[in-house]
């Protein structure tokens, strides 16, 4: 559509980081009428829910602490998690520029945490951590926009792409139609929409316990839009899960090192303190259903241990308990039900329904790992192995039921555009962050995964999508 008689040259559709981000280098880029639709009544969807951890290869803050990183480095550890099943094209963007993208948020505002954690198992530590989370991203990208006059209408579902032939040329909520040169989606997942977890990330929606920790807004539009364009979704039953207990809405991403975690065999097949994004992997191979066991005299330990239980403390975050395996909601949780106790462990077998003689034979070798202060079997670091040898015996029942983000959705190529089910892009339409399928893959990457998919693939599609806009 020539750029006179338009109404603005891009529409960003979601205002969470994906979306901001999006705008604002669409505003860089030289785009000089961009316009935020956002369906809810307050910018930031679920990334201001969050955390905002951040990952990022080859960053300022990781020279400043010695570090060497780079995308190339982080783009072979990201494929080596996902074992290929990605998109090669954009995931290697995403990391070529994911260091850029950390330090020109720095360069915004962003003021992150001195010490840096690790995403996951990989060497590089990378993840960057905000002062004051998600919240304090999304406040500094919104400041940005508003400066530079980027209009975010608030209480505004796009419904409606509008084409002419195969190119989507706007957007339309209800009856209110406008016309752009190009359109970002960054509409969030659809964890807020139970039919579409039902359809698309089945794995989520199967316990009974299952809830969902992010934004309202998260119900899943990119998948409408996408029917009405003919767009490719991948990403089937892809996302993330937490394991949870089932009492109450207490988000726990790592688990205390003590707990000694076993599968309806009860058989031990994994350190305890492994990466959520794996766990979460190796769990579901295990038909989702898993317990942890401990003793006594570990419960009572617990609150001395403090932050010393976890593999890692994220900066900021101050967190020297485990939210649920304290001595006090140990108890709550036996009383209602969720945790069981007994003074023998064929007995605690009997109840949790696990295999009494693979439980013992486990819990013993375990008890000698423990001895040898040396865990043979899973590897899990030495200061966690504490034996499960004085009564009463506790155990409980876990489920990944917390569900923490979905990454079924629309498939884009190197550079952001969407892909129709022709394979070729659909003129005029990007998208970014988490309603894209094939950037973040079937094992989370780890801490800052997600936001790495929106503030860095957010950053290119706005830059791309502005390219498009203006260079007609
Ligand atoms: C509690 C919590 C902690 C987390 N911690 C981390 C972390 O530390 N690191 C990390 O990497 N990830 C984390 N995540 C996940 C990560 O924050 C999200 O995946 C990410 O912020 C999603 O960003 P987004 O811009 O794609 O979507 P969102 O931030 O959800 O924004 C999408 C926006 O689009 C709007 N929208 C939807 N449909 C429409 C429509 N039709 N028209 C107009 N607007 C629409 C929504 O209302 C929403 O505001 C966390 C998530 C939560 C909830």
């Amino acid at each position: 559509m020539a750029e006179a008689a338009r109404d603005v040259d891009v529409v960003v559709i979601g205002s969470g980081a994906a979306g901001l981000c999006a705008a604002l280098a669409a505003a860089e880029q030289g785009a000089a009428r961009v316009l935020v639709a956002e369906a809810e009544g307050v910018v930031g969807g679920s990334s201001r829910l969050s955390g905002g951890l951040v990952m990022g290869a080859g960053t300022r803050y990781q020279a400043a602490l010695g570090i060497e990183d780079s995308g190339a480095e982080l783009y072979a550890d990201y494929l080596a998690v996902n074992r290929w099943d990605v998109d090669p094209g954009i995931v290697r963007a995403m990391c070529d520029h994911s260091g850029r993208v950390v330090d020109w948020l720095g360069d915004l505002g962003v003021e992150f945490h001195r010490d840096l954690v690790k995403a996951s198992d990989e060497r590089t530590p990378r993840v960057h951590v905000p002062k004051g989370r998600g919240q304090a991203i999304v406040d500094t990208l919104h400041r940005h926009c508003r400066e530079r006059g980027i209009d975010i209408a608030l209480g505004q579902r796009v419904d409606r792409l509008l084409t002419t032939d195969r190119a989507v040329i706007g957007v339309a909520v209800g009856g209110d139609e406008i016309t752009a040169g190009a359109v970002v989606v960054a509409t969030g997942g659809f964890g807020n929409a139970p039919e579409k977890l039902a359809a698309h990330y089945p794995s989520a929606a199967a316990t009974e316990r299952a809830w969902y920790i992010g934004a309202d807004g998260a119900r899943g539009d990119a998948i409408d839009l996408a029917g009405q364009v003919g767009a490719q979704l991948v990403g089937h039953d892809h996302g993330l899960r937490l394991l949870d207990v089932g009492f109450d809405r207490e988000l726990e991403a790592f688990l205390p090192g003590w707990l000694v975690m076993v599968n309806r065999q009860g058989h031990r097949f994994v350190d305890e303190t492994a990466p959520y994004g794996v766990v979460d992997t190796l769990v579901r191979a295990q038909g989702d259903r898993v317990w942890v066991i401990f003793d006594q005299a570990a419960l009572d330990a617990a609150p001395a241990w403090g932050a010393d239980q976890f593999l890692y403390t994220v900066p900021g975050h101050r967190q020297t308990q485990s939210r649920h395996w304290n001595p006090d909601l140990v108890a709550m949780m036996q009383a209602a039900g969720l945790v069981r106790t007994a003074d023998r462990l064929d007995s605690l077998a009997a109840q949790l329904g696990v295999d009494p003689t693979g439980l013992a034979g486990s819990i013993e070798r375990y008890n000698e790992s423990c001895r040898a202060g040396h865990d043979e079997q899973c590897r899990k670091a030495s200061r966690f192995l504490q034996p499960v040898a004085v009564p009463p015996f506790y155990g409980a029942e876990l489920r990944p039921a917390t569900v923490c983000s979905t990454a079924y959705g629309l498939r884009i190529d190197a550079t952001t555009r969407v892909l129709g089910v022709d394979d070729r892009p659909v003129p005029g339409l990007f998208a970014a962050g988490e309603c894209t399928g094939n950037v973040v893959g079937p094992s989370y990457f780890g801490s800052g995964n997600n936001y790495a998919n929106c503030v860095t693939v957010g950053c290119l599609a706005g830059a791309a999508a502005a390219h498009d806009a203006t260079s007609g």
